[in-house]
């Protein structure tokens, strides 16, 4: 019986069989292939990577951010950056090895009781037993139960890495949201709110990305693809070249999944993506050693194999951050009820916050008052339009905020 087995091999999965292993663990991980390649760009706020060899696997880095939303361009100061995932994955793989962490093949089917700990028993027969199991299967578990209803709101995306004539960005920017409108060929431009997020890659290629930012039900692929195409024909630039297509969907509010005895969640699994921005990966990585500590003290101290995942399952998700969540979660909400323009007009003044607020708010660090503040802060600031909007969602959102008060 392992210690802790870890399932998913994605970014959240790996990096914490990382920071166990190197905790002192004795750590598996069960994936279907541990070297299947990471395939979406993760991008990441550059001031949320604290680790120094995490920071140089990224592949792209831009200093010049802008936001272009309510009629105006921001320049964000905030340096930004995307990991080459090849190079993370190396990265956090080396780690791994280097603890000697177990790679099991095998897709997880159910989980069972078993004296000290639980037994995972996979699709293909084989199972394998742990005190703490570590579901980070990605956003639709395959070991804890986290249903997604109709009032899930998802992030959806279309995307092209490729070479074009006609730059989209300026020159060595990237561009985090142009919220100006790309009326869509189904319905005015008022409806389902989309935004561009684009980079220059250098060498005339770009990556240009048609993106919803939440919207229930999601929006389709194919008109995120005809926005794209339509915003770039406005902007006079064409696809002369097309390498990667990146389809991107996910929920941004799925919740937190309840514990199961010894088995808990984390990355996408145990509902960590953030619901403004939908990121994971930064505070993924940024957590995982915490979590590690965690789980070696607790271990170490000998209590049950259900005590120690319940304060693991507390690392993971503190009082504090379960605030954070609801609060976040309220704003979301919100921004489920903005049109193209209103959102314009909220993304325009949030990103004119002092600094410190906004990064605070947009990472994982900040506190639930800190947050709070924020929220105030923006709301005294606001436009009218936006103001009427928060204060309705105030109106019909209310138990987010009770919950928020409450920490449950
Ligand atoms: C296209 C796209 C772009 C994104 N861009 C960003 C971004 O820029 N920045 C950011 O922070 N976030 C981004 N996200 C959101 C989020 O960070 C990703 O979804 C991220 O991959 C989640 O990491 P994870 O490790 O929790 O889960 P996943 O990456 O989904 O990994 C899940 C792992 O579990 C394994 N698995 C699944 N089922 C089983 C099973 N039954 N048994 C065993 N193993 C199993 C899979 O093989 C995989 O290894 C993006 C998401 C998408 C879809």
């Amino acid at each position: 019986m392992h210690d802790v087995l870890i399932v998913g091999s994605g970014p959240a999965g790996v990096g914490l069989a990382a920071a166990c292993g190197a905790a002192g663990l004795d750590v598996a991980v069960l994936t279907p292939d541990e070297t299947l390649p990471w395939r979406n760009t993760y991008g990441v706020w550059l001031d949320e990577l604290d680790d120094p060899a995490l920071l140089a696997t990224l592949g792209q880095r831009w200093d010049d951010v802008r936001v272009i939303a309510g009629g105006a361009t921001i320049a964000l100061g905030r340096g930004y950056g995307w990991f080459d995932n090849d190079a993370l994955q190396r990265e956090l793989h080396r780690r791994a090895d280097e603890s000697q962490v177990i790679w099991y093949r095998g897709n997880a089917a159910r989980v069972e009781p078993v004296g000290g700990g639980a037994r995972v028993v996979t699709q293909e027969g084989p199972s394998f037993a742990a005190r703490v199991v570590i579901d980070a299967t990605g956003h639709q578990p395959a070991l804890l139960r986290r249903p997604l209803g109709p009032r899930v709101a998802w992030q959806a995306a279309y995307g092209v890495v490729g070479h074009l004539r006609g730059a989209p960005v300026p020159a060595g920017a990237a561009v985090f949201m142009d919220y100006r409108p790309a009326e869509g060929p189904r319905g005015g431009r008022e409806r389902a709110p989309t935004f561009l997020y684009a980079m220059d890659l250098g060498d005339g290629r770009y990556f240009v990305e048609e993106t919803s930012l939440a919207a229930a039900p999601a929006l389709g692929f194919d008109v995120l693809q005809q926005r794209l195409e339509l915003r770039l024909a406005q902007a006079g630039a064409t696809i002369d070249a097309i390498g990667d297509v990146e389809r991107c969907l996910f929920p941004m509010n799925g919740g937190i999944p309840e514990r199961d005895g010894c088995v808990i969640g984390f990355g996408a699994a145990a509902g960590m993506v953030h619901p403004a921005s939908g990121f994971l990966v930064g505070a993924a990585l940024r957590r995982a050693p915490r979590v590690a500590r965690v789980l070696a003290a607790v271990l170490e101290a000998g209590v049950s194999a259900e005590q120690a995942a319940g304060a693991a399952w507390q690392a993971v998700w503190p009082p504090d951050q379960r605030r954070r969540l609801a609060l976040y979660e309220f704003g979301l909400a919100a921004l489920l009820r903005m049109n193209q323009a209103t959102l314009g007009a909220f993304f325009a003044a949030f990103f004119r916050l002092p600094p410190a607020r906004w990064h605070a708010f947009l990472s994982d660090r900040g506190t639930a008052p800190g947050v709070a503040g924020t929220m105030l802060r923006l709301f005294l600031m606001a436009p009218p339009g936006v103001k009427l909007v928060l204060l309705l969602t105030a109106f019909r959102e209310w138990p987010l905020l009770l919950r928020a008060v409450r920490g449950t």
